[in-house]
């Protein structure tokens, strides 16, 4: 296989050969056409498969042939997980776009480091951006950059992205994206976390070396309980007693409740501690220490304080509060089944929360069967609408928490939904 079968124009041919590659990688042979017919893609690519410049290179021509395309106006957004990998990628584009005929603007966006040289950097815009995902949303907050005229979006690395917590700030980039662009998916792995996200995002996309690697992946087992709300904590106790689990997260949507139930798990002689967000650094090291260690069988966590806990041996994860979005539901179950091992993620199921669920389920393609545990069925089987403390499924799924103080966050929220409805 040589490279000028692939449909590449000469420029980027010229490219190709100053920089020294003489024949296209196996995945570059797969993608480089994909993505030249504006196809969407989804491939299994590791590090050294030379994954860059199969999305970098077609994209790049893309940007230089595209009839509508502006000088200076972002095309392509590329979202990775560290500053590293900007860095690297940025400068990787940068060389092979030295033979355009147009000079291109290519921004590497990252955080850790101070804000204001990327935003000076922004002036007079750019063609290609690489960054990380916290730090685009900080300039689009800062209306340094828009992303609404991206025509073609790059998640690369994706397994790190949700890995490191960023699932939350992709639902959000997604939100302010144009719904037409072509979508391009890089991961190493495929647990179901990053399956659920790929099948959001991606229009029938080609896939490529996927169907081996997904015969290697473990399986996480997604079960939803019905329960009455009022006998979860009950339940959960019958569920530690009657299953030999190691460790178990389970998710809780306040600081409150995640003090109370496991103040109630350890009163009945479980060894559980909280986890939220008013812990101090020290605090919560000292807390996943002990889970690690397995001083502590149940940790009983917000979602923010969940973030990026990365403990390989997970056997279950449990919602005893639904998440409030289908992408915080995607970031929760992926702390299971890592490193190769198989995992259970249980949803507690209540008569109110049975229509939030079945938003979760549709936005995920998934139909999870209703189980019931002996001596723990459900007698409430309705609730009255706009009963107080129920909240509408749709407002839940995307919008604030009642009664806080809107975070930046909740604002973005809106602003996407602003602009997808307006
Ligand atoms: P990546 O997997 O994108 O991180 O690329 C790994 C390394 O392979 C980088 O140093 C690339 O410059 C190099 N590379 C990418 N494509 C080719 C190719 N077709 N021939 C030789 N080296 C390549």
């Amino acid at each position: 296989m040589s490279f000028s079968n692939l449909g590449l124009s000469p420029a980027i041919l010229q490219a190709i050969s100053e920089r020294g590659y003489t024949a296209p990688t196996p995945i570059q042979t797969a993608a480089i056409p994909e993505i030249l017919r504006g196809n969407d893609v989804l491939a299994a690519a590791q590090t050294g498969s030379g994954k860059t410049a199969a999305f970098a290179l077609p994209l790049l021509q893309l940007l230089q042939d595209g009839p509508s395309q502006k000088p200076r106006r972002l095309h392509t957004l590329i979202l990775v997980p560290t500053r590293e990998l900007a860095q690297q990628t940025a400068a990787a584009i940068r060389t092979l776009a030295q033979a355009s005929p147009q000079s291109l603007k290519i921004a590497a966006l990252f955080g850790g480091v101070s804000i204001n040289p990327q935003m000076m950097d922004l002036r007079g815009g750019a063609d290609l951006v690489v960054a990380t995902p916290g730090r685009l949303l900080d300039l689009i907050e800062h209306k340094a950059l828009s992303i609404a005229t991206v025509a073609a979006l790059v998640l690369d690395e994706a397994d790190r992205l949700l890995d490191m917590g960023f699932a939350d700030e992709i639902g959000l980039i997604l939100a302010l994206l144009p719904k037409q662009r072509q979508n391009l998916f890089f991961s190493a792995t495929f647990p179901p976390a990053v399956h659920a996200l790929a099948a959001r995002m991606l229009h029938q996309p080609a896939r490529i070396a996927i169907a081996a690697l997904e015969q290697n992946q473990p399986a996480i087992q997604q079960r939803a309980i019905q329960v009455d709300a009022g006998r979860r904590t009950q339940l959960l106790r019958h569920l530690l007693r009657e299953n030999n689990w190691g460790r178990v997260l389970v998710f809780v949507a306040t600081k409150y409740a995640a003090e109370h139930i496991a103040e109630k798990l350890q009163r009945a002689g479980i060894k559980a501690a909280a986890f939220h967000g008013e812990f101090s650094q020290g605090a919560r090291d000292e807390v996943l220490a002990d889970f690690k260690a397995s001083k502590v069988q149940v940790l009983v966590a917000t979602d923010v304080a969940a973030r990026g806990i990365d403990i390989a041996q997970l056997p279950v994860v449990l919602n005893y509060d639904l998440p409030r979005s289908a992408v915080d539901y995607t970031h929760r179950i992926g702390r299971t089944g890592r490193a190769g091992r198989s995992g259970i993620a249980i949803s507690f199921i209540s008569a109110d929360t049975e229509a939030h669920f079945r938003l979760i389920e549709k936005r995920h393609h998934l139909k999870c069967e209703r189980e019931q545990i002996a001596g723990f069925e459900p007698v409430v089987t309705t609730v009255a609408t706009g009963a107080p403390g129920v909240e509408s499924p749709t407002d839940n799924l995307n919008g604030g928490i009642k009664g806080k103080r809107k975070s930046k966050k909740d604002k973005l929220r809106e602003a996407a939904a602003r602009d997808s409805t307006g």
